[in-house]
């Protein structure tokens, strides 16, 4: 099933597994950026690591036997599925006492991780819903207009409408005055075709709650068209397409999901730059894993930035779940801190637990010269 919607995290949220624990399986499938080989080794490490784990903690034999089963399916869906499985990312969720078991093609590659616990685990995927931006395209020609929907790499046609506007008259079939006024009336019919057009956009706009809108037109009717929005209409445009009413939808999507591409990547170079910015004037600005960390533990952060797949091992504690990039000792709590694989993986879910905003940004960016990792701090840090 394809994963498109919060009402799928909300379903999966409230099933409910106890007695039992519940597994939940994600993977990056995504293979424009690893080989099959990569994405097999790398399912496999979690399975072997979660049957490790396994044998740590203290179970009921039923509650054990359910878990075990689980990463028996996984591993056999893994080795028939992956072969042949074309989206980026996969998540599978499982409870083989509860007989539930669930599989969920996303549109985005996911962190890989396998995590046995009382529910299942779905922050990923409320991660993925706020990385979409739900896009309206709205194609527009003399006689047509039709509204897309792009969300979470899909398109849906919303609505449609059509006009009576003739054709311009040819020069020549008709003389002077009254060419003229035929001219006028055609003119007259077109704009209130735009008119029409464009308070369809407003009502769509408002409706269905849409970040951004992509118009498609011709440049000689943009002038005339443009005016007409309402402003609220005007705050969500971002941008012209190239697509027109008739346009087939998968080309309206992949134009769409290009430019959708491009503009991301342009707020978050303004991002990193108004970051390194803040950085070099010794503002409300830290960089580099260790200071980030520190500054994530006194709870001064206020955006997390990332580059997209950094990941470092390192140590958390476990009493006051401070983390720390290679701190054996917890400096608070004297406690003995306990290795962890991905310690960026931890500030990820620390800052969505807290819901202090996050910014993954696509390498390369002047980000990765700073330890590809920072934040504005709330406050200016005591030198
Ligand atoms: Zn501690």
């Amino acid at each position: 099933m394809k994963f498109s919607s919060p009402s799928q995290v909300e379903a999966l949220a409230q099933m409910k597994t106890h007695p039992y624990q519940a597994t939940s399986f994600y993977l990056n499938t995504d293979k424009s950026q690893h080989p099959l080989k990569a994405i097999n080794a790398a399912y496999k490490g979690l399975l072997n690591q979660a049957r490790l784990e396994l044998e740590g903690k203290e179970l009921s034999r039923e509650a054990r036997k359910s878990l075990l089963d689980d990463l028996e399916k996984i591993s056999q869906f893994c080795t028939n599925r992956l072969n042949a499985w074309k989206a980026p990312g996969l998540a599978l969720f499982c409870c083989s006492a509860r007989n539930i078991w669930q599989e969920l093609e996303l549109p985005h590659g996911p962190r890989n991780r396998l995590i046995q616990d009382f529910d299942f685990y779905t922050r990923p995927l409320s991660a993925i819903l706020e990385k979409f931006k739900k896009l309206c395209a709205f194609l527009v020609n003399r006689r047509e207009a039709c509204w897309y929907e792009i969300h979470m790499a899909e398109v849906r046609l919303l609505d449609s409408l059509a006009s009576e506007v003739p054709k311009k008259v040819k020069k020549g079939g008709f003389e002077g005055y009254e060419s003229k006024r035929i001219e006028r009336h055609i003119d007259a019919l077109l704009m209130e075709h735009f008119k029409k057009a464009a308070q369809k956009t407003f009502d769509i706009l408002k409706q269905n709650h849409f970040d951004w809108l992509l118009v498609g037109c011709d440049d000689q009717f943009y002038p005339q068209l443009e005016p007409l929005f309402h402003s609220y209409v005007k705050g969500k445009l971002k941008g012209r397409i190239k697509a027109r009413p008739g346009t087939e939808a998968s080309r309206v999507l992949e134009e769409c999901l290009t430019l959708e591409e491009k503009l991301k990547r342009e707020e978050e170079e303004a991002l990193v730059k108004k970051f390194v910015a803040e950085l070099e004037r010794g503002g409300r600005a830290v960089s580099g894993l260790v200071d980030t960390l520190r500054k994530l533990n006194s709870f001064e952060v206020q955006h997390l930035i990332i580059t997209h797949n950094f990941s470092k091992p390192g140590r958390v504690c476990p009493d006051c779940h401070g983390l720390f990039a290679n701190e054996e000792l917890c400096p608070a709590c004297k406690v003995k801190t306990e290795a962890v694989a991905d310690i960026v993986d931890e500030a990820i879910e620390v800052a969505l637990n807290r819901n202090i905003p996050l910014t993954q940004v696509s390498s390369p960016t002047r980000l990765e010269h700073y330890g590809s990792i920072g934040a504005f701090l709330k406050y200016k840090p005591q030198k």
